[in-house]
């Protein structure tokens, strides 16, 4: 079951030049960095409220983020719901027609299982359901 939104992500050309607008300006909670081998993503987030913002910086030139930057620069990349049982979300979505990137929960950054709907089955707004691991 979707529980609530859990963070919103941001591709960025670079983490050096937008954190302080998110930490200085904006003073939202420093969660810290860390890098996402599998989407080749270097990941800063911060928190605001119950919502995480994650700002994503490509770490090589072949990342989605690197391709997403390319064709339309800096800006909101995807939109992430929290659910409890992600396998179960994955299967009731391909039942009703819903096209998955992911039909198998990955890795994802913060100690997630992540799974993105292909923007085509979500209205254009690429869309990712993940699950906070025990
Ligand atoms: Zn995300």
């Amino acid at each position: 079951m979707i529980k609530k939104i859990n963070h919103i992500g941001i591709a960025v050309a670079s983490l050096e030049k937008q954190i302080p607008f998110y930490r200085d300006i904006l003073h939202l909670e420093d969660l810290g960095q860390e890098e996402v081998a599998d989407q080749k993503v270097r990941v800063a987030m911060f928190k605001v409220g119950e919502v995480k913002i994650e700002l994503l910086e490509p770490t090589s030139d072949d990342s989605p983020i690197a391709r997403f930057l390319e064709k339309k620069g800096d800006g909101i990349h995807h939109i992430a719901y929290e659910s409890d049982g992600l396998v179960e979300e994955i299967s009731f979505f391909t039942d009703n027609g819903i096209d998955m990137l992911d039909k198998t929960p990955r890795e994802g950054a913060h100690e997630t299982l992540i799974a993105f709907i292909h923007p085509k089955s979500s209205g254009r707004v690429l869309t990712e359901i993940c699950q906070v691991k025990e």
